[in-house]
């Protein structure tokens, strides 16, 4: 058993051209040689389509396909922001896409990973707006809309983000502890990984018998990201 890497939160765009050179390092000089990469949700600010070929996105397949055609795979979530990641996008980075709460064996244990919204229960206005933007109708819908079409709704998302929802707000609040609770029972682990929040940190659980690791968001001059091998799970800086 070797090491794997899971991070969070890139939130990668064409106007942050300095997270976007720190993830490419990542990449080539930390995660290359490890057994796998975890991207748990949000590697793009926001995703409209897998036919969106506007910077970053070529870059950045090209990128994880030379990670994954080295021998080390990537497994990625979506995020609230990339949700619209799907097969297209998948088989030019070779990545594959795991489900939103997905248990894996990292240093010995089972853990869940999750991008981390869903947990933040207390947010109403924001689960709602997700309800809506998940629903399989309101995809086709959306998708079946002109790629200009698609990127004029998402500015408009984003115009609002300050205002009334969270939806894409920077203000994100925090995981609700019983979602927390209920999601590591129904999967019978003690240990979850997740992102979303921004607020990267380790919380011991049940008088120490389970843990809850938050990964961080990247930024130009710095980035969290955890490490899982045979001496267990540690949060780094990179
Ligand atoms: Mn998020």
């Amino acid at each position: 058993m070797g090491e794997s890497l899971l991070i969070s939160d890139l939130h990668l765009a064409g106007a942050v051209p300095g997270t976007l050179a720190r993830f490419r390092e990542f990449l080539e000089q930390r995660a290359a040689g490890t057994d796998a990469l975890y991207i748990l949700g949000d590697l793009f600010d926001t995703w409209v389509g897998d036919d969106d070929d506007n910077p970053p996105a070529p870059e950045v397949k090209r990128w994880l396909r030379a990670l994954v055609d080295s021998g080390t795979p990537v497994h990625i979530q979506h995020g609230n922001r990339d949700f619209l990641i799907g097969e297209a996008f998948c088989e030019q980075s070779g990545a594959s896409l795991l489900g939103e709460e997905a248990v894996v064996t990292l240093s010995g244990r089972r853990v869940l990973l999750m991008h981390g919204d869903t947990l933040c229960t207390d947010d109403t206005a924001y689960q709602q707006a997700r309800q809506l933007l998940r629903n399989p109708d309101f995809i086709r819908d959306f998708l079946g809309k002109t790629l200009a079409e698609r990127t004029a709704i998402a500015d408009g998302y984003r115009r609002q983000s300050g205002e009334a929802t969270s939806l894409l707000a920077a203000e994100i609040m925090d995981v609700n502890a019983d979602a927390v609770a209920a999601a590591m029972a129904r999967h019978g682990v003690d240990c979850l990984i997740h992102g979303h929040t921004h607020r990267p940190g380790r919380h011991s659980l049940q008088d120490g018998k389970a843990e809850r690791i938050v990964l961080g968001e990247w930024h130009p001059d710095r980035a969290v990201y955890a490490s899982a091998s045979p001496r267990g799970l540690e949060l780094a800086q990179w």
